[in-house]
């Protein structure tokens, strides 16, 4: 008998579960349909994370560019391992200190993260810890360097992902 209640049908020899030619066909329909549905939702976050990646590169640029340094006085001394040495020359460094600010997506293994990875958006920690997402501020010259600037992307790189729930660290570094 099928294993369907009220099916008095015979089970098909080619079903493990018991169901009778016609059940059987139902179940694989459905089965098929529940597949389809997790692709789909699959692409779907695929998509959104896209769309988390371009809001993150978006922001981080507007953040980076309306930034505004405090310009620094840079000296060079006669003597350039002695800073009580005479200043031979004095500039002023528009763009201030110089730094570094990444970001770390924790962990390395959540779904965002490898998504990064497998699209070419960042590479594992060397020591597991996350993913060291690897996008920059569309920028060139003296600006690159800019502590402040670079902290201002950090920033409002940390907050796209907050407001999509992504976990992550800031990580800078100031020369
Ligand atoms: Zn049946």
């Amino acid at each position: 008998m099928c294993c369907i209640k009220d099916c008095n049908v015979t089970p098909s020899p080619s079903s493990k579960k018991g169901y009778c030619p016609e059940h059987q066909r139902e179940a694989k329909q459905r089965w098929l349909a529940m597949i389809k549905a997790k692709g789909a939702a699959s692409q779907e976050r695929k998509a959104k994370f896209a769309d988390i990646l371009s809001e993150c590169l978006d922001d981080g640029q507007v953040a980076f560019d309306a930034c505004k340094p405090t310009p620094i006085v840079v000296s060079e001394h006669d003597n350039p391992i002695d800073d009580g040495s005479p200043v031979v020359k004095q500039w002023v460094g528009m763009e201030g200190d110089c730094g570094m600010a990444r970001v770390l997506i924790v962990p390395a293994n959540c779904s965002f993260a490898v998504w990064c990875r497998n699209n070419g958006y960042g590479h594992t920690d060397d020591c597991g810890r996350g993913l060291w997402l690897e996008i920059a501020p569309q920028t060139h010259g003296p600006a690159v360097q800019s502590y402040e600037r670079n902290l201002a992307w950090a920033h409002a790189v940390g907050r796209v992902l907050s407001s999509h729930g992504i976990d992550h660290r800031t990580w800078t570094h100031q020369d």
